[in-house]
């Protein structure tokens, strides 16, 4: 014989539930069976949501019970919907509707007087949740009776004994398997249905095996008769490596040892209700979860031994709501009894404790319990060690609600070193704070406790490290999506799936941003429309984007800066300190004031996020990386000498004895070669920030002002007040611009700007550089970087390639991301 659990969704619907019929015929082809059903989804929920505005006086307990109403007579419907062209379906169907409404009408009364008298005690409460049970039961037994299947009805509650202690109920196994072994003894229906989670005590009042107790009911059906299998028939097909609500990677686990589920079970794995493994493991009969949804599903198998497979770790779970209590105090050291008198006092409170630590110092102990039970457990134990407390040889507790309790599970795991280690490094690097650990000696369990906030961002890490080690997410949120972000996103999309291929990186733009508008999405934003969604975003707000990221708070984030803007580069400090990694295109930060730079380096040491910046100098080129390999290895930096501006050389490489100075930086201007203001290349700025950011990645704690800058513009144009005066400045003295290219022309020289840093000291400025030199024939866009250091003294290392444009830029910015998602 077997039993067949079905929960609520499995009987939620009309067309869920002729998926359980399907299923009961085809299983009670082979052998008898019996069928324990839950309440139809939701309704327990519905009932006690009637129940305690009825006890509250809140009229609204009515429109609660009409929905309740419309739910079951909706499944009723549905499931005989051909019975107007058949009489004998029409009849059933008529009889049903009439034994539904008559115990509908009885859980009114009930409700009813509940709003009367304005109490809802646990016992008036089982007998209001046990309506949920019996209802769908007893749709479910009319409808296979429609349908001319073998079936015979049982009401659970006539066979499961309990205590009076209502709402958790606690069985008593010598009366009930009797009763159970008598029923079933005497009965050859191919099938026996039955309500689940309802019982009666010992008194004869209805009780309640606790919240998802149908399991129970199920488990304890088996046991009694020794069945063949337990069969747990659910929504999700078997227990799965975490929640897979909240990990969407999470995956069935094909074969659990009774103790892995029970674990599993008791940290949270709802899908199995915890007591539901005792009484089968006791008669060694497998339990399989299945999905009603897709019954092909292979399932988890729960069995005594399993067969060992590649991870020693089985599953991740979670519980919420949880509050942690410390007890501290000098007066605890070395005294026997705290402990006794506090667990008694929780004891006799019927607190139950979840998890437990004690210092070795004994100086405090702490422990989780439920966050409904926080307030009562303070005020009892604060009483009880009143005397003590004013002694001042304890602290009055301490109380932190908010929290989960996280679990890695397995029974593998004593065999193995490192999974502890494994557990917390991951959650550190991930920013999740642990309040509390907790591991048994049987090494099964290892159990942290963490705000709430971070429970979503633990799991999919920890499952990321034991269930996918080998693909690493980065979630990147990207502000500016100018030319160059376009490209970003663009080279992004097209390298997604090689990158998850081949190096088991799994890239997600998870927020974009520019000056006017933002999106952010926890699933990613679809890189094929991203415009359109970028546009019907929410105003743009750099503080409201840093919430958004913070409050998605997704492991491996990286903030892209790919704007010019003081304000973001000024936000940094801010995402690095939530262990967010930045990525900036920008300069600001990296060559303004010196203080902030180096807050920004220890904010990213002292977070674990990265801070990277190759793109502020050479664009795409690995002039940073390089300068960073060669300091991490101990050589030192002596002299650099580097042309790092695209737009100046654009300019001396077009101007010459036939052209003007004018038309050449007009040129520049108009094929988008300088900035609209020409000036801000031609005065040496930005090449002044790049080499003063070498010089600072090389050790030197230099300010721009510490920079000599040679400039060659005249003063007029300098302080012309308006870019248009400013070329005509350059019209009036273009005999001075000649003088200099003339004076290079003499010696056989070209005309570069050139930076340089030397010594601890930096400086900018036009040269003439003479031929054979490796500046002399530099074309186009390019740069050039020329370190001399103590292991390159004469023959430089030189880096060189196009230095400018939106493609490599944004190759450069790809290859911070990679390196972050290398780490
Ligand atoms: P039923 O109504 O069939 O008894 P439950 O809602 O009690 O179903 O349990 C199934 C649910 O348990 C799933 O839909 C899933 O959201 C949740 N769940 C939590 N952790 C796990 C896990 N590790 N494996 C499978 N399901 C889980
Ligand atoms: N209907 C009950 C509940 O929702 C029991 C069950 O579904 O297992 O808790
Ligand atoms: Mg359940």
């Amino acid at each position: 014989m077997k039993i067949l659990k079905f929960g609520g969704t499995s009987v939620g619907s009309a067309e869920n539930i002729n998926k359980v019929i399907s299923i009961l015929e085809q299983q009670s082809k082979d052998t008898n069976i019996a069928v324990v059903v839950s309440a139809v989804g939701g309704i327990t929920d519905k009932l006690l949501e009637a129940a305690n505005l009825a006890c509250n006086k809140d009229l609204e307990y009515k429109q609660t019970y009409n929905a309740i109403w419309s739910q079951h007579s909706k499944v009723i419907e549905g499931l005989f919907e051909n019975s107007d062209h058949d009489k004998n379906l029409k009849k059933s169907h008529e009889a049903l509707y009439d034994l539904i409404s008559e115990k509908l009408n009885e859980l009114k009364s009930l409700l009813d007087g509940i709003y009367l008298i304005n109490e809802l005690s646990p016992k008036t409460k089982d007998k209001l949740l046990s309506f949920g049970e019996a209802l769908s039961s007893t749709i479910i037994y009319h409808t296979l009776k429609s349908r001319q299947v073998d079936v015979a009805y049982k009401n659970a509650q006539e066979l499961i004994v309990t205590d009076s202690n209502f709402n958790n109920a606690t069985v008593n196994f010598e009366i009930t398997n009797i009763n159970i072994q008598l029923y079933f003894n005497s009965n050859s229906n191919a099938i026996v249905l039955l309500p689940g989670f309802v019982s009666k005590s010992v008194h004869g009042e209805i009780t309640t095996l606790g919240r998802g107790g149908s399991d129970y009911t199920a488990a304890i059906i088996a046991a009694a008769i020794d069945a063949d299998e337990l069969q747990i028939w659910t929504d999700v097909s078997g227990m799965y490596t975490t929640n897979p609500k909240l990990v969407k990677q999470a995956a069935p686990i094909v074969e659990l040892s009774y103790q892995e589920a029970v674990e599993l079970s008791h940290f949270g794995a709802k899908v199995l209700y915890p007591p539901t493994v005792m009484p089968v493991l006791k008669k060694k009969i497998p339990i399989v979860i299945k999905n009603t949804l897709d019954p092909e599903a292979l399932g988890t198998t729960i069995t005594e031994n399993t067969q060992p497979n590649g991870s020693p770790v089985k599953g991740i779970s979670n519980i919420e709501n949880i509050a942690l209590l410390t007890l501290q105090g000098n007066g605890m050291v070395g005294v026997p009894g705290f402990g006794k008198r506090l667990f008694e006092t929780l004891a006799q409170e019927k607190i139950n404790i979840v998890l437990i630590t004690q210092s070795s110092s004994e100086h405090s102990i702490c422990f989780g319990i439920s966050d409904n039970d926080a307030k009562r457990a303070k005020e009892v134990i604060d009483t009880v060690f009143e005397y003590e407390i004013q002694l001042l040889k304890i602290d009055p507790i301490i109380v932190e609600t908010d929290l989960s309790i996280i679990a890695v599970i397995g029974d593998k795991m004593k065999n193995h070193q490192g999974i502890s280690g494994k557990m917390f490094s991951t959650l550190g690097k991930n920013n999740v704070n642990i309040r509390a650990i907790a591991q048994g000696a049987s090494e099964r369990n290892i159990s942290a406790i963490i705000h709430k906030n971070d429970v979503k961002k633990a799991l999919n890490s920890l499952h990321e490290q034991f269930f996918e080690i080998k693909t690493k997410q980065i979630n990147l949120f990207i502000t500016g999506v100018g030319n160059v972000g376009e490209r970003l996103i663009e080279q992004i999309h097209q390298q997604k799936s090689y990158l998850k291929e081949n190096f088991k990186i799994s890239l997600k733009i998870a927020g974009l941003s520019n000056s006017r508008t933002m999106v952010v999405n926890d699933d990613g934003i679809n890189l094929k429309h991203w415009k359109q969604q970028l546009e019907n975003g929410e105003k743009a707000s750099l503080k409201g984007f840093l919430n958004h990221v913070k409050k998605l708070n997704l492991r491996n984030s990286v903030f892209v800066d790919i704007t010019a803007n003081d304000a973001v580069a000024n936000i940094y400090g801010d995402y690095l300190k939530h262990s967010i990694s930045v990525v900036a295109c920008n300069k600001i930060a990296c060559s303004g004031n010196i203080e902030y730079y180096n807050e920004l380096k220890i904010l990213s040491r002292q977070y674990n996020a990265a801070f990277l910046f190759e793109t502020n100098v050479g664009a795409g080129l690995p002039v940073i990386d390089t300068l960073n390999h060669l300091v991490t290895s101990g050589d030192k930096i002596n002299t650099i000498q580097a042309v790092l501006s695209g737009s100046l050389n654009f300019i001396f490489n077009n101007f010459n004895a036939e052209t003007t100075f004018y038309d050449v930086v007009k040129q520049a201007q108009e094929e988008g070669y300088t900035e609209p203001d020409p000036r801000i290349d031609l005065s040496g700025i930005d090449v002044a920030r790049k080499v003063l950011i070498l010089a600072r990645e090389s050790g030197h704690a230099l300010e721009l002002s510490d920079l000599e800058s040679d400039n060659f513009l005249t003063n007029d144009a300098m302080e012309a007040a308006s870019v248009e005066d400013f070329f005509k400045t350059l019209i009036k003295d273009e005999t001075y611009y000649q003088s200099l290219f003339k004076s290079a022309e003499d010696k056989n020289c070209q005309l570069k700007f050139v930076a340089e840093f030397n010594n601890g000291k930096a400086k900018v400025g036009l040269q003439e550089i003479p031929e054979g030199h490796p500046f002399y024939n530099l074309k186009g866009k390019d740069n050039i970087v020329m370190f001399y250091t103590q292991r390159y003294p004469e023959q430089p290392m030189i880096i060189k390639g196009a230095g400018a444009g939106a493609d490599v830029t944004a190759s450069g910015l790809f290859a911070d991301i990679i390196r972050i998602a290398n780490n």
